[in-house]
């Protein structure tokens, strides 16, 4: 498979008045054509800085990009100025956000929205850019599209926004669709249709797409290999299947055994001991060390374990040996 998107050591730091917040430290990722990844992690883990990075989206300052490179689709895009950005935002890779009437603007119809969207992008008329508009609705499923392109977005459903959001990132073709926790504020039936819907898009249009998530089970449902972040790393990374039945990383395994599976019953599920770190003043060392229970003394609270392996990647000194069937305690 291609690679599309490829992120390379990303360091980035953010300068605030109370002091240096260390976000990134080193994340590395990559999405192949074709595929859904998902990046997991608790707040603070950094995964929506990554995905925000990717667009140029964070100002500089107080960001301060540190170090790393990001490669989409062949073209190194880390160093590319704000007007050639502006012709891979949208157009080649969209993005859509937890919560809709953020983007949407409340005083304009849907259908001025859309065709704003689309004749900025195309440079293509009105009445050519409503003829797509009704078009891509009907891909998205929504019902009397011709109705919806008068509607304001306060007269929409949740899902019926997310919806339109997902119809606006997918107008102008991009190859790769970024989705930053955009089912969170769903319920559970219209969060299945939403994911259904983005699965749908994968396979029928081959749209890659990045799932941000600190749902271990949106990543079951939907993804194809999973990136796990913890503090500004790379903690883990691999296909689904391998993660959620051989996780090396004890992070990994702390939040799968949070999470209630069939074997897993109610009344074993376990949190994660400690709190995620302060990320102006983080842990020397690995920054899961004051929560892990695999701990070196003297090795994982004075270095940095390095993100290593082919197919299924992992940092850590102290790696579960992926042998154990019966691991979930
Ligand atoms: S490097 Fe050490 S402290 Fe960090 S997760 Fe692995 S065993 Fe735990």
């Amino acid at each position: 498979m291609n690679e599309l998107l490829k992120i390379e050591n990303l360091k980035l730091y953010f300068n605030t008045e109370e002091g240096v917040v260390k976000a990134i430290e080193d994340v590395n990722l990559t999405i192949n054509t074709g595929e859904i990844v998902g990046i997991v992690g608790e707040t603070g883990s950094g995964k929506s800085v990554t995905a925000m990075s990717i667009l140029k989206l964070i100002p500089s300052p107080p960001a301060r990009y540190l170090n790393g490179e990001i490669w989409f689709d062949g073209q190194k895009i880390d160093n590319l100025s704000e007007e050639a950005m502006s012709n891979i935002r949208g157009k080649k890779i969209a993005m859509i956000f937890q919560e809709p009437m953020t983007s949407l603007n409340p005083t304009f119809t849907i259908g001025e929205q859309i065709c704003d969207v689309i004749m900025a992008h195309m440079q293509i008329r009105k009445e050519e850019a409503f003829k797509k508009a009704i078009e891509t609705f009907k891909l998205v499923k929504m019902q009397d599209p011709e109705s919806l392109m008068i509607k304001y977005p306060h007269q929409l459903s949740g899902g019926m926004r997310q919806r339109v959001m997902i119809a606006m990132a997918l107008v102008c073709n991009p190859k790769l669709l970024i989705a930053d926790e955009a089912t969170t504020a769903l319920d559970v039936t219209i969060q299945a249709q939403i994911l259904g819907l983005l699965k749908k898009m994968n396979k029928e249009l081959g749209l890659s797409i990045l799932i941000i998530t600190h749902s271990l089970g949106i990543v079951a449902q939907i993804c194809d290999r999973v990136v796990v972040m913890y503090s500004g790393y790379t903690v883990e990374s691999g296909n689904v299947y391998e993660i959620f039945n051989r996780p090396l990383h004890p992070y990994t395994r702390g939040l799968l055994n949070a999470i209630p599976s069939v074997e897993n019953k109610l009344e074993t599920l376990k949190a994660i001991e400690g709190t995620v770190p302060d990320l102006i003043d983080p842990p020397v060392g690995c920054r899961f060390h004051p929560r892990c229970g695999r701990v070196i003394k003297g090795l994982c609270d004075e270095h940095v374990p390095e993100l290593t392996g082919f197919d299924h990647k992992v940092a850590c000194f102290n790696p579960y040996d992926g042998g154990d069937e019966n691991w979930r305690s």
